[in-house]
């Protein structure tokens, strides 16, 4: 697991920015619009920490030997973990796995007590906040983890229009930094 599972981990409450390039905006968007129906899909967020801010770069779709039923998504196809190790290494480790996707089909954008267990374990094994998406029929959600007296994912609000990134934070339209 080598680049998903740095150890020590140390989560403040999230108070930076997530950017989330345009062409990925797109993404989700087109999925939300075509998720009703079938099995759960997913994969994982790369992209880099930057100060207290997380900058998504890329995302993985779902491999051959990926679970996914109406109700569940297992990640299990090793070209998730390729394609992380893959721009850790050309990026010079500043691009990594930052978090990940799934689709709820006919389902709301909101985590499930399972997905909350699963945020907390993949939270556990990286220093820092990790954002996570949930895709529904007609909308998606980002979320980041942050640790203070128990785990918890916050749901962020759209901060502003950046020129190439959509811009997310827990609070809309706040202040700058
Ligand atoms: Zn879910």
């Amino acid at each position: 697991m080598g680049v998903l599972l740095a150890r020590s981990a140390k989560l403040r409450r999230f108070s930076g920015y997530v950017l989330v390039p345009y062409p990925m905006v797109k993404r989700f968007e087109r999925m939300a619009g075509r998720c009703e129906q079938g099995n759960e899909q997913g994969g994982i967020l790369i992209g880099s920490h930057r100060g207290p801010h997380i900058e998504l770069t890329d995302l993985t779709m779902p491999g051959p030997t990926d679970r996914g039923s109406p109700t569940s998504f297992e990640k299990i196809d090793p070209a998730h973990q390729r394609a992380a190790d893959k721009t850790w290494r050309a990026s010079d480790g500043r691009r990594t796995y930052i978090g990940e996707w799934h689709t709820h089909p006919g389902g709301r954008a909101a985590p499930s007590f399972r997905d909350r267990r699963t945020w907390a374990q993949v939270s556990a094994g990286i220093s820092r906040a990790a954002a996570f998406i949930i895709v529904a029929p007609g909308m998606w959600s980002l979320f980041v983890t942050e640790r203070r007296l128990t785990w918890s994912a916050r749901e962020l609000q759209i901060h502003s229009y950046g020129k190439a990134n959509l811009v997310f934070s827990a609070v809309p339209g706040a202040g700058a930094e």
